[in-house]
């Protein structure tokens, strides 16, 4: 499933590629990946130039030079794949994209993608992104700025960051390794942190998603152009590893359950109590 670096990698490769180029045609094979039915769709794309792609949180916003704008949500996973000829083209897809030069892309989603068109006027509102959090590649996540999103809070810290109106990007793929590496437990009360913990896993975070963006992200995702990353499972710590000794210590890791998800952890490394405080 594509998280931060993958979002963004997708989101900067559709940028470079796509900018300048005009929509000729839209055709929406599966309805309810969109918000408005596939008339209105096309009419209101068809003609329109591509004017800046960017990403928020896992969302990838496409803005048109008509004052409308295009928003993606791989969902629980996808494939937006790029075409330079239709006859090039992925022959599975939900979604596809015709620019007048005969480029294009696809859109094949396994669950839950979507594709919305909303207008200027109604993005700052739109209610799937409106709330969405900055990431942790934005400039302005400094350390203070992590520091004060925690202050006063009491839930566990997975559930915290698992949250996209507190952190943006990080789903549960990356998380393993961000908590252990950090030596926090999942389950861990925001409240119960002290300082050195809140910089450790400030820190952890930054690390675990550069080094994915370093290796070229997630070695099972797709880029635009069907490209895998080089961020292979050799490189995860204890995510994914039960019954594998932990890398710090050798400890049995394990899989415990947190709310909807499961989480590995090293049982050692990882206390739910903080006995520094
Ligand atoms: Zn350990």
């Amino acid at each position: 499933m594509a998280e931060l670096p993958e979002i963004v990698k997708l989101a900067g490769q559709m940028k470079d590629t796509l900018r300048g180029k005009t929509i000729q045609s839209i055709t929406l094979l599966q309805e309810k990946c969109a918000n408005i039915p596939s008339d209105e769709f096309q009419r209101r794309v068809t003609g329109a130039r591509i004017k800046d792609i960017w990403n928020k949180g896992k969302w990838i916003i496409t803005s048109l030079h008509n004052d409308e704008n295009i928003l993606l949500s791989l969902g629980m996973g996808a494939d937006i794949l790029y075409f330079d000829n239709e006859k090039n083209q992925s022959d599975k897809y939900q979604v596809k994209l015709l620019f007048s030069d005969g480029s294009g892309y696809t859109a094949r989603f396994w669950w839950f993608g979507k594709f919305l068109l909303v207008s200027d006027d109604e993005l700052a509102s739109e209610p799937n992104t409106k709330d969405i959090a900055i990431d942790p590649f934005d400039e302005r996540f400094t350390f203070d700025y992590f520091s004060s999103l925690l202050k006063g809070r009491k839930t566990q810290i997975k559930a915290f960051l698992m949250n996209q109106k507190n952190v943006s990007g990080i789903g549960n793929m990356y998380m393993h390794d961000i908590l252990f590496n950090a030596r926090l437990h999942p389950k861990m009360k925001i409240s119960d942190m002290n300082e050195d913990d809140i910089k450790r896993l400030y820190n952890s975070i930054k690390d675990i998603l550069n080094l994915s963006r370093e290796k070229g992200t997630f070695a099972y995702e797709s880029d635009f152009f069907g490209q895998k990353g080089g961020y292979t499972t050799d490189y995860f710590l204890v995510g994914y590893k039960e019954n594998q000794p932990c890398p710090a210590c050798g400890e049995t890791i394990v899989s415990i359950k947190t709310g909807s998800t499961a989480s590995y952890i090293c049982p050692a490394c990882q206390k739910i109590q903080n006995k520094m405080q």
